[in-house]
C-alpha cells in the first residue's frame, strides 16, 4: 500500500524543481540534490522502481516535514508527505543508515516511558504551585515545552562528539532505554527557566480569559510525534489508542494544544489512526479573550509551518495584530521553517535554516514573535526573538 501511495505521487511530478526554489534544506546541505525537495522524488522513484536498498534514510529523515514544496508545485505535488511514506517504507524494513540508530533509540525510549527521554516528572515540575480545575477540558502541552531545555543540552555536546560514536552510544540506549533516564542531569538552565516561565503564562492567560481546565500533571503521555514523524507507524498506532484510552477514562472530552505540532498531530492525525475518535482540540491562542495594551512597536512574527502550510487556523496573528504593528516577511498565508524538525537528527542543517531564517526575520522587525516552543528554540539568537505568552503577559491592562 505504502509503496502505491509513494509511485502515486512520484508519477505526479513533471521534474520542473520549482519546489527547489523553497525547500529550506537544500541549500542548507549545500545544494546536495538528494536533500532537496526534487530529489527527494527522484530518489523514491528510483528506489521504489528497482527494488534497491539504497542508504537513502538521510534524504527523507532530513526533510522538515513543512510543506513549503507543496504552496508552489504545479502538480500539487507533496515532497513532505512522500519523505514520511518513505521514512514508514525505510521503518518497516529496517533499512539501514546513518540515523536509524538514533531513530531507534527514540521509538525505544518512548515505547518504554511515554515520553523520548523518560522525564515524566520533571516534565511536570513547572507547575507544581499551581492550582488547576476539576473540568473534562485539559491542558496538553505534549512536553514540547519542557524538551527544548534538554535537546538544546544535547545538541550542544553533539558537535564535540564523533558522529559514530553518537550512533553507538544511541545503539546502547536502544538495547537499554533506562540510561536515557540519565539524561534529567543536562540541560540548557536558561532555556529551562524561559520555557517553566511560558508555560505559566499561557496557563495565566488562560485563566484570565475565563477558561477553566484541568492538567494532568506527571500522568500527561508524550502524544507521539517522534513515532509518527520518523514513519514507525504501526507502533504510533498501537501509542496513541493508548494515549486516546487513556484520556478518555480519565473523562476527558476537550485538550488545549500549546505547540502546532501537537495541535495537528491530535486534530488531524491522530482521527486517522483511531476509530471514533471525538476528542475536541483547541489551540491555546484561540481561547484568549481579554484586552491587552496596544504598543506602537514593530513586531514580525514566526508563523509555525505545522498551522500555517498544515492549513490549520489559528487566532494568535489577529491578536498580535490589535496590539502591535505587525510587518510581516511573507504573505500571511505563507511561512518559512525555523529548522527545527532536524535538530536532532541533522543539527548542522537546522542551524544552517534557522539562522537564515532568524536573519530574515530580524531584518523585518526589531522583535521577533514565536508561536511554537521549537520555533523559539531555533531562532533565539537573542534577547528580542520573544514567545507569544511572554509577549502578551507583558500588555495585560
Ligand atoms: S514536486 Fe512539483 S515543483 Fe517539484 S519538481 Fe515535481 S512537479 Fe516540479
Ligand atoms: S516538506 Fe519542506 S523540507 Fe520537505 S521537501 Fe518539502 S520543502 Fe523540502
Amino acid at each position: 500500500m505504502t509503496k502505491n501511495q509513494i509511485l502515486k505521487i512520484t508519477d505526479e511530478c513533471i521534474k520542473c524543481g520549482f519546489c527547489e526554489s523553497v525547500c529550506p534544506t537544500l541549500p542548507a546541505a549545500g545544494y546536495n540534490s538528494i536533500k532537496g525537495a526534487r530529489g527527494r522524488i527522484i530518489l523514491a522513484q528510483f528506489a521504489i522502481n528497482t527494488g534497491e536498498e539504497l542508504q537513502i534514510s538521510d534524504s527523507f529523515y532530513s526533510c522538515l516535514d513543512c510543506f513549503a514544496c507543496l504552496q508552489v508545485c504545479p502538480a500539487g505535488v507533496n515532497a513532505g508527505e512522500l519523505s514520511h511514506l518513505m521514512k514508514e517504507e525505510i521503518a518497516e524494513k529496517h533499512i539501514n543508515g546513518n540515523r536509524v540508530d538514533i531513530a531507534d533509540m527514540i521509538k525505544e525510549t518512548i515505547l518504554r516511558f511515554r515520553n523520548p527521554l523518560g522525564l515524566n516528572m520533571e516534565s511536570a515540575e513547572w507547575a507544581s504551585s499551581i492550582n488547576f480545575d476539576e473540568s473534562d477540558t485539559i491542558l496538553f502541552t505534549g512536553d514540547m515545552y519542557q524538551l527544548m531545555a534538554y535537546t538544546k543540552f544535547i545538541n550542544y555536546v553533539r558537535k564535540y562528539f564523533d558522529r559514530n560514536l553518537f550512533n553507538a552510544f544511541s545503539r546502547l540506549i536502544s538495547r537499554h532505554p533506562d540510561l536515557i533516564k540519565l539524561s534529567r542531569h543536562f540541560y540548557d538552565i536558561n532555556m529551562k527557566n524561559k520555557m517553566e516561565n511560558n508555560l505559566r503564562n499561557i496557563v495565566r492567560l488562560l485563566k484570565m480569559s475565563g477558561v477553566k481546565f484541568n492538567y494532568l500533571r506527571e500522568d500527561e503521555d508524550y502524544p507521539g510525534m517522534f513515532l509518527y514523524d520518523l514513519g514507525y507507524i504501526n507502533e504510533f498506532k498501537k501509542y496513541a489508542n493508548n494515549v486516546y484510552n487513556k484520556l478518555k477514562k480519565l473523562n476527558v472530552k476537550k485538550i488545549i494544544c500549546i505547540d502546532p505540532h501537537t495541535y495537528d498531530l491530535m486534530k488531524n492525525i491522530y482521527p486517522e489512526y483511531i476509530k471514533n475518535y471525538d476528542l475536541e482540540i483547541y489551540y491555546y491562542t484561540d481561547l484568549i479573550n481579554m484586552n491587552f495594551e496596544k504598543t506602537s512597536e514593530e513586531i514580525t512574527v514566526q508563523q509555525p509551518c505545522h498551522i500555517v502550510l498544515h492549513k490549520n487556523n489559528y487566532r494568535a496573528l489577529d491578536i498580535l495584530k490589535k496590539s502591535a504593528n505587525v510587518k510581516l516577511n511573507e504573505p500571511e498565508n505563507l511561512t518559512s521553517c525555523c529548522g527545527g524538525p532536524d535538530e536532532l537528527l541533522f543539527p548542522e542543517i537546522a542551524s544552517e535554516v534557522s539562522y537564515k531564517r532568524y536573519n530574515n526575520l530580524k531584518q523585518t522587525a526589531g522583535k521577533i514573535i514565536t508561536i511554537c516552543p521549537l520555533c523559539y528554540n531555533n531562532l533565539s539568537y537573542d534577547e528580542n526573538v520573544i514567545d507569544f505568552s511572554d509577549f502578551m503577559i507583558k500588555l495585560i491592562k
